[in-house]
């Protein structure tokens, strides 16, 4: 696959979020979820370097991404992960501001990619972005990470489990590590931001 990948900046303003422009994908998970692993995966070294950077976890990262399709031509957005607070009633409690004015307001966001770990059961917090992004009408695709981990068996448990406490009908099953799953993500990302949402 031939993915071009650049990074285009680094923020905690919207008022630095990049002028809106082309189909933008928002990437969201718990801390340690496997997320820089994922966009290293699906769009190489420009993700690892800047996610590696001190300080920049904690902002949200912007990259412009062509696809495959040549016409593909979208926005991948790493927003900081979340669930580190142990008492925190809410995601938003245990997230820097800016994250849910930008899920709201944020005008070319096409799509929500929201990570979870294939081997750790349904977390409230998880439970609760899910909640929150159905109830602004933000459209959203479920994917489990890091199932290498796990033998086929406990793969279909894991996510059958996982499909039912998080009440979604599917989840997209990746690995960063040995690339399972990763052509099927693109392929649904490439054809969400190629489908006009709005007229
Ligand atoms: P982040 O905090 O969400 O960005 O998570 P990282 O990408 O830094 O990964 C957290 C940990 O999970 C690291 O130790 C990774 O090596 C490990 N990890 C991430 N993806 C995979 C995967 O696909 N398979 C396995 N086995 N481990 C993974």
């Amino acid at each position: 696959m031939r993915v071009k990948a650049q990074f285009l900046l680094s923020t905690f303003s919207a008022a630095q979020f990049p002028a809106p422009s082309v189909p933008e994908i928002a990437f969201l998970g718990r801390s340690n979820v496997g997320k820089s692993s994922l966009l290293n995966a699906l769009v190489g070294s420009a993700a690892a370097k800047v996610s590696s950077t001190p300080g920049r976890t904690r902002a949200i990262n912007f990259f412009l991404v062509s696809g495959e399709r040549a016409a593909t031509r979208m926005i991948f957005a790493d927003l900081p992960g979340y669930g580190y607070a142990k008492v925190s009633k809410s995601v938003a409690a245990t997230w820097p501001g800016f994250i849910e004015p930008y899920l709201a307001d944020r005008s070319t966001l096409r799509h929500c990619v929201c990570l979870i770990d294939a081997s750790v059961p349904a977390q409230e917090s998880d439970r609760r972005l899910l909640d929150s992004l159905q109830s602004i009408g933000r459209e959203f695709l479920v994917v489990a990470t890091k199932t290498d981990r796990l033998s086929g068996n406990e793969r279909t448990r894991n996510l059958g489990a996982l499909k039912k406490a998080l009440e979604v009908e599917e989840i997209l099953a990746v690995s960063a590590k040995t690339g399972s799953g990763i052509k099927e993500l693109w392929a649904r990302l490439e054809d969400v931001c190629s489908t006009k949402t709005e007229s």
